[in-house]
């Protein structure tokens, strides 16, 4: 069976190729850069890659530039992205790839009868983010959609592009019949494939790496090895449809770092937190749909004892 997976270099998809190549699929990849090593080597060094993963170039701004990728494909899988909190730019830096790059995509995929499905990766920046208010027993599901005048207000570009691109992407999807699955992740942890650091593994070491006081938030962390499983139990499973929120844990800061200390009492962990207000508000996402496709979450503590070893290897903890 031939697949195609959009921004193959990155986090996620570099463990969903890894996956995929395990499964005996044949891949066809699309990255931006396939003449730089920093990129590739990874991918290509992966078990089944020399026989079964080919490489494409393409930009998510460039018309027309996936339509090799998708071609003779049963399955899509659009991972790629800007995953970036800081731009200076906001449209040209993260809306326009994400949501003109997906309709991009999509219009490749309509020149293909033997697409089955095609799954995106949405996020939890398109769910969440709707200012409704949080609380302990507040369950966030599937049926949530980020507001993206809320995300405008707030300067929140990312999500802003997120939810401009999932809502873009199921008008288009309905209108020309294309069969799509979205997987909306929390924040990603767990091992990199990949030899540079990605904006959600970062925030593990930004966690524990020197800074003396800790953000008071609470993450909804998600392993990386769940989500790319996730999306080849979306495609697998005919009766897959619709939206999966994927998130493992809601946990506060103050939460993740003692899992932390615990785990690695040698490191320099944050004690205080970062403002003296009470600890920003918990609040439950549900799992029902995630765990009906297949997903058994990998508990917190084994995706940060793994996220910061992999770390470690890289030399990137201090
Ligand atoms: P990475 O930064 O590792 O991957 C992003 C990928 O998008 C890279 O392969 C990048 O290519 C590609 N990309 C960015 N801009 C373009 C462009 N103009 N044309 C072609 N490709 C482009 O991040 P993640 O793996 O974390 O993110 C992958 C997806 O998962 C994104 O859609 C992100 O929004 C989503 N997601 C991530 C979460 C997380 O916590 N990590 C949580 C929820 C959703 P290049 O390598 O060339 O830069």
């Amino acid at each position: 069976k031939v697949v195609s997976v959009s921004g193959a270099s990155g986090y996620i998809a570099s463990w969903l190729v890894k996956f995929l190549l395990q499964r005996g699929y044949t891949v066809k990849a699309s990255v931006r850069e396939p003449n730089d090593a920093r990129k590739t080597e990874h991918l290509l060094v992966l078990d089944g890659a020399k026989e079964r993963l080919q490489l494409f170039k393409a930009d998510l701004m460039d018309e027309g530039s996936f339509d090799p990728v998708v071609e003779g494909c049963e399955c899509v899988f659009h991972t790629a992205s800007p995953f970036y909190l800081s731009a200076t730019d906001p449209q040209a830096e993260l809306i326009d790839p994400a949501l003109k790059g997906t309709l991009n995509v999509l219009r490749s995929c309509t020149k293909v009868p033997s697409i089955k499905r095609v799954v995106i990766t949405s996020s939890m920046a398109a769910v969440a983010f709707n200012g409704k208010p949080l609380a302990p027993d507040v369950i966030i599901d599937e049926t949530w959609f980020s507001d993206p005048d809320f995300c405008e207000k707030s300067k929140l570009w990312y999500m802003l592009s997120k939810t401009l691109a999932e809502e873009a992407a199921w008008k288009f999807t309905k209108e020309n019949g294309i069969d799509m699955v979205t997987i909306n992740p929390g924040l990603v942890i767990g091992p990199l494939l990949q030899p540079t650091l990605n904006t959600s593994s970062e925030s593990v070491l930004k966690l524990i790496n020197g800074a003396e006081k800790y953000p008071n938030t609470t993450f909804r962390w998600v392993d990386v090895r769940d989500v790319a499983n996730a999306h080849i139990y979306a495609f697998e499973n005919s009766s897959a449809s619709g939206r999966y929120c994927l998130v493992g844990s809601v946990v506060h800061s103050s939460e993740t770092l003692e899992i932390l200390h615990k785990l690695f009492p040698e490191l320099k962990i944050p004690k205080e937190c970062a403002d003296d207000k009470p600890p920003s508000t918990k609040y439950q996402v549900s799992k029902k749909r995630a765990e009906n496709l297949g997903i058994k979450f990998t508990p917190l503590d084994v995706s940060l004892k793994d996220t910061v070893e992999s770390l470690k290897e890289k030399n990137l903890v201090s």
